[in-house]
C-alpha cells in the first residue's frame, strides 16, 4: 500500500476514534494493575500489567475493597517491596476478571470447513442469541472490567445487527476485535467494510490458512480467493487488518509464502494457531493429519522469528503454542515482559457459546452458566476448577519446570483431548514428549506414530535473541 494512503488510513482512525468514547483504560488488581495503552490516537493496543507504586504515579490510587496492602503494611515506604517472587505469587492467582471474552456471535457458515473447530453449519445452532441477549452480556463484561471482545463465529459478518453491537461495546468501554473468513457476497464485505471505517473494530483478522493451493488442503475447498478479496478490501479502509492462520503438518513448510504475502498485502500481523481437535477438527483422522509434528513444533519459534524480522511483520503465537516457545528457554522475565501466557482459559480468557453458554475458553465444552453471569459463576468455588486444580498442584514434568507459572501445562484442550483427563501436560510439549520417553511411557492412544518420532530430546537451546 502506498505509503501516504496509509499515512491518511491512519489519520482518519484517530479522528474517527476520537469520536467514540474510550476503552477502559485501568483496572485494579492485587499486584496493582492493568493498563491499557495505546487505542484512543490510533496506536496499537497493549494491556501492560503494573505494580502498585506505577499505578499510583499514574494517577490510580483508589483501589475498591483494600484490595491492595496499606503503606504501613508494605513497610511504609514509598516503594511496595514486591520482590519478583512476591509479584510472581499474586500473578499465580487468578485475575479479578478475565482481559478478554470470546463470543461466538452465531455458529452460521455455510462453508464447511474440514476442521472447523465450532462444527459450523449454513443453518447454525439451536436457540443462538439475538443483539439485545449479546448487548446484555457486553453490559457484564463491562461490569466485570473486561478490556476486549474477540467476536466470531460461524460467521459473524453475516449478522445485519453486529455494527450496532459494535457501537454497544464502545459506549461500554470495551474494544471489540473481529475474524472474519471473508467467504460472503460484496454486500456483507462493503458493510463491514463501513464499520471498519469508522474506527470501530480494534483489529479485523482474515482467516487465511495457506496462499493459492495451500488453502485448500487445509480447508478442503478453494476460497482464497474470496478470502483474499476480503483483505485487500478491509485494508483499503482500515490500518488494523491482519491475517489468522491455522497451521498443520501439510502448510507449516510454506509459511514462509504466507509473510510474503502478507507483507505483500499490508497486513499489520499475522496470528499463528495450532490446529485444536475441537469441533470437526476433533475427527480422530483429521486431528491425526492436521496436527504439527514434534519436528515442527521445534522448528516453530525460530522460523517464525527469522520471518518476522525479514518482513517487518508483528507476530503473534496463540497461547497454545507457548510450550513450543518455551522449549527455546527464552528468560522466564522475558516471556512475562512480552506477555507469553499459556493456557488461560477461565482466567485471562473466558468465551460464549452462540447460546450464550460460557466456558473457559473456545475449545472446551460449556459450564452451566451464561455469559450475562459471567461474575456470580466466577465468585462460586467451583468455577473452572479444573483449570485451577492443574495451576494449583501440577504434575511432572510440569511441576518442575521454570516455565509453568507462565505456560500452565500447555493446552488443556488437546490433553483432554488425546489422555480424556483435564489434570494432564499437553502431550505434544517438547519437554512433555521427552520426559515420557525418558520414563519409557507410550504414547497416548490418539498420537499419530509421527508424534513418537525420534528426535523429540529436549535439547538445551537458547536463542541469542530471547536470552
Ligand atoms: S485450552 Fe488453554 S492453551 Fe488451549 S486454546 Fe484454550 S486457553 Fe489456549
Ligand atoms: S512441561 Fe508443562 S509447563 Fe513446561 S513447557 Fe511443557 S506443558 Fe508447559
Amino acid at each position: 500500500m502506498p505509503l501516504l494512503r496509509d499515512l491518511y488510513l491512519r489519520f482518519s482512525r484517530a479522528r474517527q476514534r476520537r469520536s467514540l468514547p474510550p476503552p477502559r483504560r485501568f483496572r485494579y488488581e492485587r499486584f496493582g494493575g492493568i493498563a491499557q495503552l495505546g487505542g484512543r490516537l490510533g496506536m496499537p493496543q497493549a494491556l501492560v500489567f503494573i505494580d502498585h507504586d506505577r499505578a499510583r504515579a499514574l494517577g490510580y490510587d483508589h483501589p475498591p475493597n483494600d484490595l491492595w496492602p496499606t503503606r504501613e503494611a508494605e513497610g511504609g515506604t514509598a516503594n511496595d517491596g514486591h520482590d519478583a517472587a512476591t509479584i510472581d505469587a499474586l500473578l499465580a492467582e487468578p485475575l479479578s476478571a478475565p482481559l478478554e471474552a470470546h463470543l461466538q456471535l452465531t455458529n452460521r457458515c455455510a462453508a464447511g470447513c474440514q476442521g472447523c473447530y465450532t462444527g459450523a453449519t449454513a443453518e447454525g445452532s439451536p436457540g443462538e442469541w439475538g443483539l439485545a441477549d449479546w448487548c446484555r452480556a457486553l453490559d457484564e463484561l463491562a461490569a466485570a472490567g473486561v478490556f476486549h471482545v474477540a467476536l466470531g463465529g460461524g460467521e459473524s459478518a453475516l449478522l445485519p445487527w453486529l455494527g450496532e453491537l459494535l457501537q454497544h461495546a464502545r459506549t461500554r468501554g470495551i474494544v471489540p476485535n473481529l475474524t472474519t473468513s471473508g467467504l460472503y457476497e460484496d454486500a456483507v464485505l462493503d458493510r463491514l467494510c463501513g464499520w471498519a471505517r469508522a474506527g470501530l473494530f480494534g483489529q479485523i483478522n482474515v482467516s487465511i490458512d495457506g496462499v493459492g493451493p495451500d488453502y485448500a488442503r487445509v480447508r478442503g475447498f478453494d476460497g482464497f480467493g474470496k478470502a483474499d478479496r476480503a483483505l485487500v478490501a478491509l485494508r483499503r479502509h482500515s490500518p488494523d487488518v491482519g491475517i489468522n492462520c491455522v497451521l498443520t503438518r501439510a502448510t507449516f513448510p510454506t509459511v514462509a509464502t504466507l509473510f510474503a504475502y502478507a507483507r505483500r498485502r499490508s497486513a499489520n500481523e499475522i496470528e499463528l494457531l495450532r490446529f485444536k481437535p475441537a469441533g470437526r477438527g476433533a475427527r480422530r483422522e483429521v486431528y491425526a493429519e492436521s496436527r504439527m509434528s514434534d519436528e515442527q513444533h521445534r522448528e516453530l519459534l525460530p522460523t517464525v522469528l527469522a520471518l518476522s524480522r525479514r518482513h517487518r511483520l508483528r507476530v503473534r503465537l496463540d497461547c497454545s503454542f507457548t510450550p513450543m516457545v518455551a522449549y527455546h528457554q527464552p528468560a522466564p522475565q522475558l516471556m512475562q515482559f512480552l506477555c507469553i501466557y499459556g493456557c488461560a482459559a477461565g482466567d485471562l480468557l473466558v468465551a460464549a457459546r452462540s447460546s450464550g453458554a460460557l466456558s473457559a475458553c473456545s475449545f472446551f465444552p460449556s459450564t452451566p452458566a451464561r455469559i450475562d453471569a459471567l461474575r456470580s459463576y466466577r465468585d462460586s468455588p467451583d468455577s473452572f476448577a479444573s483449570f485451577r486444580r492443574y495451576r494449583a498442584a501440577p504434575p511432572e514434568p510440569c511441576r518442575s519446570c521454570e516455565y509453568q507459572s507462565l505456560c500452565r501445562g500447555g493446552c488443556r484442550a488437546v490433553a483432554v483431548h488425546l489422555h480424556h483427563d483435564p489434570q494432564t501436560p499437553d502431550p505434544e510439549c517438547p519437554r512433555v514428549l521427552a520426559y515420557r520417553a525418558q520414563a519409557g511411557a507410550s504414547p497416548p492412544t490418539d498420537v499419530p506414530a509421527a508424534a513418537a518420532e525420534p528426535g523429540t530430546e529436549h535439547a538445551k537451546k537458547r536463542l541469542p535473541v530471547l536470552a
